[in-house]
Formats: structure tokens, C-alpha cells, sequence
């Protein structure tokens, strides 16, 4: 198929990208969503955009969507306020440094830069830290956005390239081409994108993808107080681990010269209240790091759903039983980071042509219980 017609639900991070990629490739793009653009868990991430080690299918796809939000940040209005402040793993004791040097290893024998650090070179990048951690691993051209302008950028572009945004109305049902909207409006379409993020379950039954809440805070404005996005190298087993609440050291510099802190994941919680025990083991977990951030005074603290799935790869693809229907969902918590890359494999499997990486990784049909016909 190629310039068609394209419904995408979800204005998302993930839907916006695909929107542009689409708009560009010439196809007529139909955004719907039933909220602001970029207000579900685009609101709420923390725009890092490292290259992931954890497996080979996130390394390919963190990869080659960071060379795309380099292309592109030349780009990027000031609002998306794109850095690339780099990451720094940090190893607590000498079994953390053994991590810190297979994971040098890991990315050498891919060609990326990294730089490992003592316990001395770790303050001196870093005078926050507590003094006797046993060093880190710096990732120089990991970057950092702040998600909602992006999306609303993402957006601006594929409008700008003819599409069109129906923001708003939710959609309640795809069926056959096309959609069913709240107000019983239908849009018919060529084929149909679902990047309702953690709700694309509802709109397309059997997908396996669960709610894993997070807690961020935000600090008033102190520049200079950090350079990198500093992670504990346990954040990884906090973010692929278990069912039980989990919480990890992550802090970034904000552009405003405002630090972001995170981060904890809850599972099967849909309610966004703030939970004030996950908090503070937050807090506590990130004050073992960094004791001087007890000196920031906090300004906000909010939630947000992440799109878990079993085997921690997000859903890109065509839906293995019905033509037309395209997948981009279950991002859990890099959706920012590989929005880009996503886009382009959704638009080169709308066009009908080749994917720019290996796309079987992702696809729907990995984890969902298909229908039998009768
Ligand atoms: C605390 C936290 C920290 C994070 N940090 C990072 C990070 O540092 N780096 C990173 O890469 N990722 C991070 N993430 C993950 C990232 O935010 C998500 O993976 C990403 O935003 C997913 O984007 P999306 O477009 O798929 O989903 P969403 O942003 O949720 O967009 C989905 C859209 O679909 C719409 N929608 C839903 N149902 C319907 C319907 N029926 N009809 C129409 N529209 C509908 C919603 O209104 C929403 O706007 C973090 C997430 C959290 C919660």
C-alpha cells in the first residue's frame, strides 16, 4: 500500500512520530485522540534517550532511534529543549564495576563511545555523588528531550505536511477500515495505526500489555548542581525485574537548570494518586547517591503508566489477523527514546517496504493469543 489513507490513534509521542513519518512518506494521516496531544504518558516520562544494553532488539531499536533524534535535533525548537547531556552509570561497590566493564565491552564491540570512570574521575563528573562509590560508565552521546513539546512538534510537522488532528473524541471501536469515534462518527481509512499506549488493549483485544505506574519529582531551579542523567546500574533490574514495587536512582538535568528525579514502577495500579511509602523509598533510595539533593526543595511530584509487556520490547507491527491494522504500543519506559524508530518501522510496514532494522523483534504476533476463526 502507499499514499494512503491512515487513521492513528493516540497523539502520543508514539502516535505524533508516526503521524510525521507517515505524512512524509505521503499517505493522508488522520490523528484522533480522545485528550491533549502528548498528555498520557508522554506527560509524564522523563525524556531520557539512552542506547540500551539489556538485549539485542532494544539495543537495535534505542540505537537506531537515537541517530534519528540526532538527525533531527538541528531541527527541535528550543520548547523540546533537547540536550545531549550524556548518561552515567554509576557502580556502587567492585561487583558493580565487574557490570560496569562488561557493559563497556558491550557497547565497543558496537562501535559506541563509552568511558569508564574510577571512584575519583566519578566526583569529578559529578560532585553530588557520595564519595566512595566505586566509579561509572559515561554514554557521551545519550540525550535528553522534554517529551510533551516533542510530541507537539512531531505533530506540528505531519500537519504541516497535510495531515489532519481530530483531538478531542475519543475513539470507542476499529472496525473494519477504519474507526468509530465517541460522538459515532466514522473514519474510514486505508489502514489504522493503534498508539492508544497502555490503553490499546481496550481498543484491540489480546494484546498483553499492563499499566506500570511511576512517581517523578521536580526540583526548583539550581544550575550547574548536575551535568549528566545519572542512573544506579540496579535501575535495569528495576525496570525489567519482578512483579514486586520497585524503585532505582535516576536523576536529569533540566535545560531550566531543574532536576528530575525518579524513579519507581508499581504494576496493575490504574490509580494515579500519589503513594506517599513508594515516595519516600524513592527519595530515600536517591539521598544513598546523592545525599545533597536533601538541600532542593521539590516544586511537583506527579504519576504516570508506562505500557509494560512480558517480554519488556514494545509492539510494532501488523496485527497477525487483521489487514489494515498496525500495532505501536507496549513501550514501557523508553517510549520517548524509541518513538522515532517505531515510526519508522510502522511507515515502512504501511508502505510496504523494507524495514530500516530487523522488525520481527516486535512484532504483535509474539504475544498475542489470536482468535480462532470459525
Ligand atoms: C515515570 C515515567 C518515566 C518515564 N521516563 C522515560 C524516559 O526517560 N525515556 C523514555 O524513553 N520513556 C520514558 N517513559 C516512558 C514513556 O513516557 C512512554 O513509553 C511513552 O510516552 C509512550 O508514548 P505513547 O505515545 O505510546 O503513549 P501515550 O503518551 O500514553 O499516548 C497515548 C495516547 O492515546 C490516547 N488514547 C488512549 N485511548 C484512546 C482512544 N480510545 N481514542 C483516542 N485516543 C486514545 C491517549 O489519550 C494518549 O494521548 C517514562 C514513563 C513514565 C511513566
Amino acid at each position: 500500500m502507499s499514499e494512503g489513507r491512515v487513521v492513528v490513534v493516540g497523539a502520543g509521542i508514539v502516535g505524533t512520530a508516526i503521524a510525521r513519518a507517515l505524512a512524509r512518506d505521503g499517505h493522508h494521516v488522520i490523528v484522533v485522540d480522545g485528550r491533549p496531544v502528548g498528555s498520557g504518558a508522554t506527560a509524564a516520562g522523563m525524556g531520557h534517550i539512552p542506547v540500551m544494553d539489556d538485549s539485542e532488539p532494544q539495543f537495535a531499536l534505542s540505537r537506531y532511534s537515537q541517530t534519528l533524534w540526532d538527525e533531527l535535533s538541528e531541527r527541535l525548537p528550543a520548547s523540546v529543549e533537547f540536550d545531549r547531556c550524556g548518561t552515567l552509570w554509576v557502580a556502587a561497590d567492585d561487583e558493580e564495576m565487574v557490570e560496569i566493564d562488561r557493559k563497556k565491552r558491550f557497547y565497543d564491540e558496537r562501535g559506541l563511545p563509552s568511558d569508564v570512570l574510577d571512584s575519583r574521575a566519578l566526583l569529578r563528573e559529578e560532585p553530588n555523588l557520595r564519595p566512595g562509590l566505586a566509579g561509572g560508565l559515561v554514554l557521551p552521546r545519550d540525550q535528553v528531550v522534554y517529551p510533551p513539546c516533542a510530541a507537539r512538534f512531531l505533530l506540528d510537522e505531519a500537519l504541516s505536511m497535510g495531515s489532519e488532528a481530530r483531538i478531542g473524541t475519543p475513539v470507542v471501536a476499529i472496525e473494519g477500515h477504519g474507526v468509530r469515534l465517541a460522538n459515532g462518527e466514522q473514519i474510514e481509512a486505508d489502514a489504522v495505526v493503534n498508539a492508544a499506549g497502555w490503553h490499546a488493549a481496550t481498543l484491540t483485544p489480546g494484546l498483553e500489555i499492563r499499566p506500570r505506574k511511576g512517581h517523578l519529582i521536580i526540583t526548583d531551579r539550581y544550575p550547574g548542581y548536575l551535568r549528566h542523567q545519572v542512573l544506579e546500574l540496579g535501575y535495569l533490574k528495576s525496570a525489567h525485574g519482578s512483579d514486586r514495587d520497585s524503585v532505582a536512582f535516576n536523576v536529569q538535568p533540566r535545560r531550566t537548570g531543574q532536576v528530575l528525579l525518579g524513579s519507581s514502577r508499581q504494576y496493575d495500579i490504574s490509580d494515579p494518586k500519589v503513594d506517599r511509602p513508594i515516595l519516600e523509598r524513592m527519595v530515600k533510595r536517591a539521598l544513598e547517591y546523592m545525599p545533597t539533593l536533601s538541600r532542593l526543595s521539590a516544586i511537583r511530584v506527579w504519576t504516570g503508566f508506562r505500557a509494560a509487556t512480558p517480554d519488556s520490547l514494545p509492539i510494532i507491527g501488523p496485527h497477525p489477523e487483521h489487514p489494515g491494522l498496525f500495532l505501536a504500543t507496549g513501550h514501557e519506559g523508553l517510549g520517548i527514546s524509541t518513538s522515532l524508530g517505531t515510526a519508522e518501522l510502522i511507515a515502512a510496514q504501511v508502505g510496504g517496504r523494507t524495514s530500516p532494522i530487523p522488525p520481527e523483534p516486535y512484532w504483535p504476533a509474539r504475544l498475542m493469543t489470536v482468535t480462532p476463526h470459525v
